[in-house]
């Protein structure tokens, strides 16, 4: 194993050995091909580039304390990449060829799956492109499936500590029937907007609102909202929000705690009624939030007014990331090995 200081990796992008790709030409998959190139050779066409074919997902892969290497859940990764590919009309990849991509990808750069214990883990990129040539609008006839692979740190450097979230009325995210609820590149790009604004106020984090009547609450940047109030898990229904994994395992593990959950929508005005309040994806796990402040409407709702994370937020994470390690036992059946 090479040696990194894996509890300081920051969430970002470094190098490892290889990647994996595959083509979809004339009709049909190719093989796996192995590249230790960081580089694609992509036609100046292809539609990717031009009209958004694209889309993508983002996993983990983790040591246990035994060293075996656990992967969350990577079935309903799969499932949602056939339809964010359906929804921009790409051609799906295979569940096979997805998996052994993965497989392929973590135990080729096996040397960089980070020690147990350190918070860190191997985060996982499947992507799936347009990389035909077109001009005039319409899908492309090729396809590159790709996925790499990079060491990332423990999101909370300091521990698990609340956020501040900024909520930015002036840019919206998705649209109610547009492509929100599928994990596709140009989400991201017109999310840019929310995000550097936030950011400018000193915030971490954009808020969206629903992009048609401004009132209900939709997502907390690239993840899914959450609320607590009088034993219940809130989190909103909204056809622009994309459908967190880890989400729908934190609505599994709080029934199993004997937490009540709703899925419906949730007015702003709301805010000021819940205990906790929290994001949650791939990245961060969960994020507590401490603070959301309105900018528009210079209003603000405080939450961990201790400075602390809230106790259910609390359990619910820790319990998660301990079946995500192996560290629990699995009683769902979400974690499958390496191989
Ligand atoms: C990926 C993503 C999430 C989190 O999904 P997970 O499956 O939990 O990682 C939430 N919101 C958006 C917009 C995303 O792209």
């Amino acid at each position: 194993m090479i040696n990194l200081e894996w509890s300081k990796l920051p969430f970002g992008y470094r190098k490892t050995d290889y990647n994996i790709r595959c083509y979809f030409r004339d009709g049909k998959w190719g093989e796996l091909e192995v590249s230790s190139s960081e580089y694609l050779n992509l036609h100046i066409s292809a539609t990717a580039l031009h009209y958004g074919q694209e889309a993508f997902e983002g996993m983990k892969a983790y040591r246990g304390k035994d060293g075996k290497i656990r992967l969350f859940r990577w079935e309903e990764n799969f499932k949602r990449m056939e339809r964010s590919a359906h929804g921009v009309y790409m051609q799906p990849v295979p569940k096979e060829i997805f998996k052994e991509a993965i497989d392929k990808a973590v135990l080729l750069n096996e040397q960089y799956v980070p020690p147990h214990g350190t918070g860190a883990a191997l985060y996982i990129r499947p992507l799936l492109i347009g990389s035909g040539a077109e001009i005039g609008v319409k899908p492309a006839n090729e396809y590159l499936f790709a996925v790499f692979v990079t060491p990332v740190g423990p999101y909370f450097k300091e521990g698990f500590n609340p956020v501040k979230i900024a909520v930015v009325r002036d840019s919206d995210r998705a649209a109610p029937l547009g492509t929100g609820d599928i994990k596709v590149g140009g989400n991201y790009a017109s999310s840019l907007r929310g995000v550097i604004k936030a950011k400018e106020a000193g915030y971490g984090s954009p808020m969206y609102l629903d992009s048609k009547e401004k009132k209900y609450i939709d997502e907390i940047g690239a993840a899914n909202f959450f609320a607590i109030k009088d034993n219940t898990y809130i989190t909103p229904k909204s056809s622009s929000i994309l459908p967190s994994i880890t989400n729908m395992s934190i609505m599994q593990l709080a029934e199993d705690m004997g937490i009540k959950v709703e899925r419906r929508q949730i007015d702003i005005e709301e805010l000021e009624t819940f205990d906790e309040v929290g994001a949650c994806g791939t990245a961060a796990i969960i994020s507590p939030i401490g603070e959301i402040y309105d900018i528009d409407k210079d209003k603000r709702y405080t939450f961990c007014k201790d400075g602390k994370p809230g106790p259910i937020s609390k359990k619910i994470y820790n319990k998660l990331v301990a079946i995500q390690y192996g560290d629990e036992p699995d009683p769902h059946g979400w974690v499958s090995f390496v191989k």
